[in-house]
């Protein structure tokens, strides 16, 4: 059985102030377990709740929010792009990548961020170190999580940033956001990137829902892989997926897509209230609720 920490909240009153995440789907979301826990473990009289809304009803939804006054928004698919043009201003991050995943309030504005990327880095520098972000990148996948780290990685000052994808397009468009650093690859070259690159980065959902084996899909072989590099898996379900089981049976060092996760999450809350996310708490309620979830 998971851990679970105390939750130091005030009863649910008048005053309790109320944050949410948009999706659909949204109800297997793990933000509620995140945030929750975080307004539980430093007391705040905040709670957090999932809502469908419709694609299509985006706007209907920002309007809800300017009206019952919430003061947080997370936002999840597939509102990420209606968000950015719906409120008053982006940050810079979330308007290169013209996708927000948090909506903050201030001075009365709705300002729209995107904690992806930042959550990423901050997850690997508290795994791997700091140097894991200086070298060479390939990350495999071209979505939405591929281009916030790309564009991230960039920012945080990787040497390069190597970008494969099966549509070649959408690898030139994500590897433009990652600066003077971001280069498309053909997947004809993707083994010899993968081979002499520091860090290697799985941002396609191949090994999402598959329990780990042997014979599992992988988004690339593992056999590519050696001592000396650093993996990251972004899927976090499973916690392990059979890429990861086998990338670290060579050796080679390796992390899941639960740190990113977690990071993600803690910057929205410090976005919303100001104060230092308690990133422990967070982490043991998300494996407890992804431990809870039916096994795949
Ligand atoms: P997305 O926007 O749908 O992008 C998926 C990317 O993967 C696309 O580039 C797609 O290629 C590629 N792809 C899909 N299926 C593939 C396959 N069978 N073989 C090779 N490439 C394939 O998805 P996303 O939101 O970026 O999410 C990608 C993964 O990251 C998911 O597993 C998601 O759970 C995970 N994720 C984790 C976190 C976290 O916090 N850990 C956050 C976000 C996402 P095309 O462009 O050719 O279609």
């Amino acid at each position: 059985m998971a851990e679970t920490n105390p939750d130091l909240r005030p009863p649910v009153s008048g005053a309790t102030r109320l944050a949410a995440v948009i999706g659909d789907p949204v109800r297997h979301s793990l933000s509620p377990a995140l945030l929750n826990a975080a307004f539980a473990a430093t007391g705040m009289d905040w709670t957090f709740v999932a809502l469908e809304v419709a694609a299509g009803n985006t706007a209907r939804a920002i309007d809800g929010l300017r009206t019952l006054g919430l003061a947080g928004l997370s936002v999840t698919m597939p509102h990420k792009g209606a968000v950015a043009s719906l409120v008053d201003r982006c940050d810079e991050t979330a308007e290169q990548l013209a996708a927000v995943n948090c909506v903050a309030v201030q001075d009365g504005d709705l300002v729209g961020h995107n904690t992806d990327g930042d959550g990423f880095i901050d997850g690997l520098v508290r795994d791997a170190g700091r140097d894991a972000v200086r070298g060479t990148a390939v990350v495999l996948g071209a979505g939405g999580a591929a281009r916030a780290i790309t564009q991230a990685l960039g920012k945080s000052g990787a040497a390069e940033v190597l970008v494969a994808n099966r549509t070649p397009d959408r690898a030139e468009e994500a590897a433009l956001l990652a600066g003077s650093a971001g280069r498309a690859i053909p997947m004809a070259k993707t083994v010899d990137a993968v081979r002499s690159a520091n860090l290697v980065v799985n941002a396609t959902p191949v090994g999402m829902g598959v329990d780990p084996n042997p014979s599992g899909p992988t988004p690339i072989n593992p056999d590519l892989l050696q001592v000396g590099q650093v993996v990251v898996d972004l899927v976090y379900h499973p916690l392990e997926t059979s890429w990861l089981v086998e990338v670290r049976r060579r050796g080679v060092e390796a992390y899941g897509g639960l740190s990113m996760l977690v990071f993600q999450a803690a910057r929205a809350f410090s976005l919303w209230t100001g104060r230092e996310a308690p990133v422990e708490a967070m982490e043991i309620a998300a494996r407890a609720a992804l431990a809870s979830r039916p096994s795949i």
